[in-house]
């Protein structure tokens, strides 16, 4: 077989090889590969189809392909993530934002329009990439925005995705909510923190192989950073302000109990599309 004459056929190849390295979005991975490629968007690959590709481009085409059946992370390759509206640089430094916590953003946008302040004082615990508490700013600019995170260089990630688009977030170097006095307190705290668990096979695969583990796994079968954010966050929410969570399908049972036995009120968790507890909020009493 010789070397593809045309975008369009140099776009058929890439999929096929992803499609053989077993990639479930291989159309659309072979798409972003090739507009890193050759710097062309999609509509502009779509129209210069016939055009052939330069030497240059099919070699940078099959580089970064490589990189993917090697099983690096698309976002990796690209150094980027879509997450809600915003377009988020991302390295090995933090997560790879996740649609799942789109549904956390609406829940915390809620909240946000819920408790009737003029400028809610809002905070992220394990910030990661920004990418909560930048949705949360961009839709809502009036509210205070402040991000805590254990990893400097996930901080300095953050820092970056907040300048690019110009939002006013404060960021604070530590665990949960140790960079904290008392009486330093919040309308709303949100966290996606780590919730796996240390022997779950799932790091062995696929992207989370690339991620800072971290950020994925925590102890106690996974919910002992929920368990230490629920247990200290009180002291630093105002009274009746709500505590949002993801966490995994299977620990909704787990984290209310342990918010209900720490005295929130109207404990609950929500479903994701797939129908799984993905998410439990309480309030401060
Ligand atoms: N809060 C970040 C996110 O949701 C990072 C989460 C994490 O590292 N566990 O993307």
């Amino acid at each position: 077989m010789g070397a593809p004459t045309t975008l369009d056929a140099l776009l058929r190849e890439l999929r096929g090889r992803l499609q053989a390295a077993g990639s479930e979005e291989p159309g659309l991975e072979a798409r972003l590969l090739l507009g890193a490629a050759t710097g062309l968007d999609t509509s502009a690959l779509i129209a210069r189809g016939l055009d052939a590709p330069t030497t240059l481009q099919r070699k940078r085409a099959d580089t970064l392909c490589r990189r993917r059946e090697a099983g690096e992370p698309i976002a990796h390759i690209l150094g980027r993530r879509a997450f809600w509206s915003l377009d988020l640089e991302v390295s090995r430094a933090c997560l790879i934002p996740r649609p799942e916590t789109e549904l956390l953003v609406e829940q915390a946008l809620a909240a946000i329009d819920a408790c009737g302040r003029a400028h809610p004082r809002v905070l992220d615990l394990g910030t990661g990439s920004g990418a909560i508490i930048l949705a949360l700013k961009t839709e809502r600019p009036s509210i205070v925005a402040v991000a805590t995170d254990r990893s400097p260089d996930a901080l300095r990630q953050a820092r970056a995705n907040a300048d690019t688009p110009g939002l006013t977030v404060t960021f604070l170097q530590g665990a949960w909510l140790a960079p904290f006095k008392p009486g330093d307190a919040f309308d709303v705290i949100v966290s996606n923190p780590p919730y796996i668990a240390p022997d779950d096979p799932h790091l062995t695969r696929g992207d989370l192989r690339f991620e800072p583990r971290e950020a994925l796994a925590a102890p106690q079968a996974g919910l002992g950073d929920l368990y230490t954010i629920i247990d200290t966050a009180p002291a630093h929410l105002t009274p009746g302000a709500p505590l949002l969570l993801e966490h995994g399908f299977n620990q909704a049972r787990a984290v209310r109990a342990r918010m209900e036995q720490a005295g929130y009120r109207k404990v609950q968790s929500l479903r994701d599309p797939a129908g799984h507890e993905r998410i439990t909020l309480g309030t401060r009493a």
